[in-house]
């Protein structure tokens, strides 16, 4: 059997060696006490490549995420989302759980902002009887929709609307870097669209554990201490910072070779390539479990994302050959 090409998801990634060598130079303090240089430069420059004043590193996107929502959202109040979204499908209900709120969900194929479907679902707070909407999320680049891309006039009007009524975005921005390559969009215009955002070190861009709450001073200031109260308050982080900082300087432009592999897998599996935004392909057949199986026999590891939806992702540790046998494989089975 040839050498495995893991399809799996983009977590995958290991280290390079440039990046490891980076981690280890790192300069390093505790960063509970705030005094981890490597710390600071990175939440530093990740919440000014975004536009935004405060960025916090949290060791996972979940745990970015469940800080950024909470911040818009109360306990008893709503967050409304794509009914695919990160938040509601794949964080094991967690901002149920920590933040006590609840969710409400639009469904688009293509993970897209509806706006009539989000102004029919929008609660006013009408006294003590009807949950009132706090904030809307949106996922960018949609993971479950097959790495789509949200587009930035989308995410405008979507702003326009929640100024009028005085509501909050939450923009989940694990792929955010995607979204900028693929689109030329600059990053601080997807930024100035979201009250607060999370984004990921460790998807694409290859670090090996990492994710930032970017938001307002206050924002960051209360996710800081929502942060430790969570245990989530580490210590001589930097030598991970590093890898995120080491990723942001190198990794970020070469998403277009993800993104040009996607394309090239999901002829193969009968996606048109148009349709392949960044560098995840969510494709259907009758049994997702038998085809991941079937794939696996001949090396090739892919995910069942429901029970009839199968999704590939490219990355950083799947080069032009590990590319081009997946559509082989792929094609033939
Ligand atoms: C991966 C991912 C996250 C965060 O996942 P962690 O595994 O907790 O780091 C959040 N949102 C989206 C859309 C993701 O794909």
């Amino acid at each position: 059997m040839s050498e495995l090409v893991d399809l799996r998801s983009d977590t995958l990634t290991r280290p390079t060696p440039a990046m490891r060598a980076a981690m280890a130079d790192a300069v390093v303090g505790d960063d509970v006490y705030g005094e981890d240089p490597t710390v600071r430069h990175l939440e530093e420059r990740v919440a000014e490549m975004l536009g935004h004043e405060a960025a916090l590193f949290t060791p996972t996107g979940s745990m970015a995420n469940v800080l950024a929502v909470r911040t818009l959202v109360g306990v008893g109040q709503e967050i409304l989302c794509e009914s695919r979204a990160h938040i509601a499908r794949a964080e094991l209900g967690a901002h149920a759980a920590y933040t006590g709120l609840t969710m409400r969900t639009w469904t688009s194929s293509d993970g897209s902002i509806d706006l009539p479907a989000i102004r029919g679902l929008y609660a006013p707070d009408m006294g003590p009887f009807f949950v009132p909407t706090a904030a809307i999320a949106v996922e960018n680049t949609h993971n479950f929709a097959g790495g789509a891309v949200l587009p930035i006039e989308d995410l405008q009007a979507l702003r326009e609307y929640v100024d009028s009524v005085g509501v909050a975005v939450h923009m989940d921005g694990a792929r955010i870097w995607n979204a900028h390559v693929a689109t030329g969009t600059p990053l601080a215009d997807y930024g100035r669209t979201a009250d607060v955002m999370a984004v990921c070190l460790s998807k694409g861009l290859g670090a090996p554990i990492g994710s930032l709450v970017v938001g307002a001073q206050d924002a960051i200031e209360e996710s800081r201490v929502w942060r430790k109260r969570m245990g989530g308050g580490m210590r001589q982080v930097g030598v991970l910072a590093a890898a995120g900082l080491h990723a942001l300087d190198h990794h970020i432009d070469r998403l277009a070779d993800d993104h040009s592999h996607a394309r090239l897998i999901a002829e193969a599996v009968g996606v048109d390539p148009a349709s392949v935004a960044t560098n995840i392909v969510v494709f259907e057949r009758p049994d997702a479990a038998r085809c991941v199986a079937a794939a696996g026999e001949q090396g090739i590891r892919l995910s069942a994302v429901g029970p009839t939806s199968v999704r590939l992702v490219t990355h950083l540790d799947v080069d032009r050959a590990g590319a081009e046998r997946a559509a082989r494989v792929l094609a033939s089975i």
